[in-house]
């Protein structure tokens, strides 16, 4: 079985992190990627399980340091992958990335034969602003920028190598273990 880099892309709101942990649930032999981030924590999110949250002149340091594997800058925030988490993983299992579209073409470039690229996308526009309005958790500005990169993000569709429309949970889920089984066993 090969291990590989299962990278989950997505705009905000579309149930990437719900399917991920789903995914953990169900699949205890793969290892999920927890991103730093200078972002504030969102009521109910855990360091160190929804991310490592981290000062930006810490931030700016381990990216001094080679410290990430791939890095980028959303809504005035830095998000990166820890490199030798991800590294040190792969040696015995598959490694799942939670990561927006630039940071999935990045791991592609870095590690093209290990990297496999699947976007999440809503069954309609407004199932997405709906989930992002169910979920509580963004101030109306943090949510005008998430929406307004929605076509950036779903217009790299094509770049991607799996497609998953997150209608009903329990159908993507099984699609994206489906795609996961394929790949490991190919
Ligand atoms: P993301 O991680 O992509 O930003 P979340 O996983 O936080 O998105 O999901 C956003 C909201 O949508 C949450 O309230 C979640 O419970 C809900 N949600 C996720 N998947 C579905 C689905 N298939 N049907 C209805 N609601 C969903
Ligand atoms: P949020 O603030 O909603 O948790 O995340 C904002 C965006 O950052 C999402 O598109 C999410 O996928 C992305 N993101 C989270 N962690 C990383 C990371 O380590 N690298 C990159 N490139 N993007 C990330």
């Amino acid at each position: 079985m090969r291990n590989l880099l299962f990278v989950i892309s997505g705009p905000s709101g579309v149930g990437k992190g719900t399917i991920v942990d789903a995914l953990m649930e169900c699949d205890k032999t793969l290892a999920k990627s927890v991103s730093c981030t200078t972002r504030a924590p969102r009521r109910g999110e855990k360091e160190g399980d929804s991310y490592y949250f981290i000062t930006e002149r810490e931030f700016r340091s381990r990216i001094e340091e080679n410290d990430f594997l791939e890095y980028d800058e959303h809504f005035g925030n830095f998000y990166g992958t820890p490199r030798s988490f991800v590294e040190r993983q792969l040696k015995e299992r598959s490694v799942i990335l939670e990561i927006d579209v630039v940071g999935g073409l990045n791991c592609k470039r870095l590690m093209p034969d290990k990297s496999v690229l699947i976007m999440i996308v809503p069954p309609t526009p407004e199932a997405l602003v709906a989930r992002l309005d169910g979920r509580g958790s963004e101030t109306e500005e943090a949510k005008k920028s998430r929406l307004q990169r929605v076509r950036y993000e779903l217009g790299q569709c094509d770049l991607y190598d799996y497609v998953v429309v997150n209608d009903t949970l329990e159908e993507a889920l099984r699609k994206v273990r489906e795609i996961i089984a394929t790949e490991q066993n190919k």
